[in-house]
C-alpha cells in the first residue's frame, strides 16, 4: 500500500511546480527513470555537486519521519537522503536495525531514489553495524577527540567505511575549540580542512560556516565567502549541519558558493510538534494517534518539499 500524503494546500501547484523545476534540471529524468531503489548517498551527493544542486539529507527519528520525507522528495521529484544519527538509535533502544529496516523498506518503495546515512556516529560498534543494516555511508563524529587524535580515529573509519563500500563523511570545526564545530562563532579555516581531508580520505567534510545545531528560528547568517574559499579548496563535497536554522534563500546562496550536502532536522519536528499540539489542544477528546499524526506527518512532508525545492533552485553561477 502506497501511503500517499496530501498537503493541505500544495499537492496540485508543488507537482506542477516540482514538474516545471525538473524539465531544468538536466540530471533528474535519468533518476527518476532507474529509480524505484535504494541508492547510495556517495550517488546522490555526486550528481547534486556535478549539477551545481544541493543535496537535501533529513532526519528519521520515527517511521512517521521516514515516510514525510518520501513524500516530500516524491512531490519535489528529487533523490533525498535518510538520516538516523546515533542519538535516534539511542531513543531506539540502542538498536538501529528497525529504524533502519523500516527506512530502507520505505526507500524500496519510493518512485524517487533514496539513500540510508548514519549521522553523527561517536560509537564504533555503531559504524560497524552500518554495512550490514542497509546504509550507504556514514558521518564519523569524533570532534570530542583532540585534533591529532581525530586525524586517526577518523582515518581508521575510513579505512574500514572503504573496505565495506561505505561513504563516510567527517567534520572540522576550529581545531582545539573546545565547543565542538557547530558552536557560535566557530570557523573552519580552509588550510587546516584540506591538511585533515588529505590525512583521513574522507569522502565529505561538514564545515562550520555560521550555522548551529538545533536552532528554531532560521536566522542563521552563512559566512559565504568561506564557504566558497572551502568549496574551492576541498577536492571532496562540503557539508552544511545545522541547516534548520538557515533560511531558504541562504541555503539557496550557500549551495551557489558551495555547499553540496544540506542536512535538516530541527524543522522537521517543528512542523511535526506544533501540528500535533495544535490537533490535541483543539479536540481534547481525541486519543487514535492516526488522527493527529497524520496532520503531522503532511507538515513535515510540505517543509521537506519545499526545501528540496529550494535546493534545486540554488544553481547560480558559483562565486557570485
Ligand atoms: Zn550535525
Amino acid at each position: 500500500m502506497r501511503i500517499v500524503v496530501q498537503s493541505r494546500c500544495c499537492v496540485k501547484g508543488g507537482r506542477l511546480r516540482a514538474l516545471s523545476l525538473n524539465s531544468r534540471l538536466p540530471s533528474a529524468p535519468s533518476h527518476l527513470k532507474k529509480a524505484m531503489s535504494i541508492t547510495t548517498t556517495g550517488e546522490i551527493v555526486g550528481q547534486a555537486r556535478a549539477a551545481g544542486r544541493g543535496a537535501g539529507a533529513f532526519n528519521v527519528v520515527t517511521m512517521e519521519h521516514a515516510e514525510a520525507i518520501i513524500a516530500g522528495a516524491e512531490r519535489a521529484l528529487t533523490p533525498v537522503i535518510l538520516q538516523i544519527s546515533e542519538n535516534t538509535v539511542r531513543f531506539h533502544g540502542g538498536l538501529v536495525a528497525p529504524i533502519a529496516a523500516a527506512a530502507a523498506a520505505l526507500a524500496r518503495a519510493s518512485t524517487v531514489p533514496v539513500s540510508l546515512h548514519l549521522d553523527h556516529v561517536e560509537d564504533d560498534r555503531l559504524l560497524r553495524q552500518s554495512a550490514e543494516t542497509g546504509f550507504s555511508s556514514a558521518m564519523y563524529d569524533a570532534s570530542k577527540l583532540s585534533y591529532q587524535d581525530n586525524v586517526i580515529a577518523t582515518r581508521r573509519a575510513v579505512e574500514w567505511a572503504h573496505a565495506h563500500d561505505l561513504w563516510l563523511e567527517a567534520e572540522l570545526g576550529e581545531i582545539g575549540g573546545k565547543d565542538g564545530p557547530h558552536a557560535s562563532g566557530v570557523r573552519t579555516r580552509p588550510n587546516d580542512a584540506v591538511d585533515f581531508v588529505s590525512n583521513t580520505g574522507v569522502d565529505a567534510l561538514a564545515v562550520a560556516v555560521g550555522s548551529s545545531h538545533a536552532m528554531t528560528t532560521r536566522t542563521a547568517a552563512l559566512d559565504h565567502q568561506l564557504i566558497a574559499a572551502l568549496g574551492t579548496a576541498l577536492p571532496v563535497p562540503i557539508v552544511l549541519h545545522g541547516s534548520s536554522g538557515v533560511s531558504d534563500a541562504e541555503l539557496q546562496r550557500a549551495v551557489a558558493h558551495g555547499i553540496v550536502k544540506v542536512n535538516v532536522g530541527t524543522i522537521l519536528n517543528i512542523a511535526f510538534t506544533t501540528t500535533i499540539r495544535d490537533a490535541l489542544a483543539t479536540d481534547l477528546s481525541l486519543v487514535d494517534p492516526r488522527k493527529y499524526l497524520t496532520p503531522a506527518r503532511d507538515q513535515m512532508s510540505e517543509v521537506v518539499r519545499r526545501i528540496l525545492t529550494a535546493l534545486n533552485n540554488s544553481a547560480a553561477p558559483r562565486g557570485s
